[in-house]
This record gives structure tokens, C-alpha cells and sequence, in this order.
């Protein structure tokens, strides 16, 4: 019975992720438990963490308040960050990018995703400009 639920709850979280990426464990929690009201915030972080460590799942950058978050686009790519409502954006920056900030760096070799921040599309149609 209770490996039951477990299943039923890593399959609903892996669902959730898949349809909300960049999301963190407490909003997977809150969209969640409307369906399954006996959820705990605990049950969804260890799911999430054996997902990250079985590979499934990957860590997206952080929210401004240094929220951890989640990536369910396992394919290596880059974020950009909005600085005013913490939209995350997945952006594959062109070799020719990278190669020039290296320049800069003087020879130093990137080799890890990369997050560009700003102010997303929404937000400055709002005004909502920092
Ligand atoms: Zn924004
Ligand atoms: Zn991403």
C-alpha cells in the first residue's frame, strides 16, 4: 500500500516538473497538494532529491532569494534569469559567444552553463523595470 503511494507521488511530481519547469519543491508542494492533500513538503524533497541523484532531474539557477530549483531539460543549456519576477529562460548562447568571453578571460576555458540576467519581456511592459 504504501509503495503504492510513493509511486503515485514520484509520478505526479516527475509530471508536475515536466509541465512546470524551473519550479522549486514549496510551488511543486502547493500545485500538487490540491490534488493529493495528504502530500507533505518532505515526501516531494526526497522524491526531488533521489530524481537528482538518479539524473532525471537537474538544478536550475537559483531564485533571487536563493531558492533551490529544478531542470527538467536535461540537455546542456543556459538561462537567462529575470532580476524583477524570476522568470528562467532556457537560451542555447552560440559558440561564437562563448569563444569571445573566453577571449576576454584571456584563455580561460568556459565549461559550465552560463545565466545571463535582465528584465524579461513581461516586466518591462509592465514597467516593472528595477
Ligand atoms: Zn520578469
Ligand atoms: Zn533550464
Amino acid at each position: 500500500m504504501l509503495k503504492t503511494r510513493q509511486t503515485k507521488y514520484t509520478k505526479a511530481v516527475q509530471d508536475y516538473f515536466k509541465n512546470y519547469n524551473h519550479s522549486s519543491n514549496h510551488q511543486a508542494l502547493e500545485y500538487l497538494q490540491s490534488f493529493y492533500p495528504n502530500l507533505t513538503a518532505t515526501t516531494v524533497h526526497r522524491i526531488t532529491e533521489r530524481m537528482v541523484k538518479n539524473k532525471v532531474l537537474g538544478l536550475a539557477p537559483l531564485t533571487i532569494n536563493q531558492i533551490k530549483r529544478f531542470d527538467s531539460n536535461l540537455v546542456y543549456h543556459d538561462h537567462f534569469h529575470c532580476r524583477n519576477c524570476d522568470l528562467l529562460r532556457d537560451i542555447n548562447l552560440p559558440d561564437h559567444i562563448v569563444r569571445e568571453i573566453e577571449t576576454l578571460l584571456n584563455g580561460c576555458r568556459l565549461n559550465g552553463s552560463l545565466t545571463i540576467s535582465g528584465v524579461c519581456q513581461k516586466c518591462i511592459k509592465n514597467k516593472e523595470v528595477l
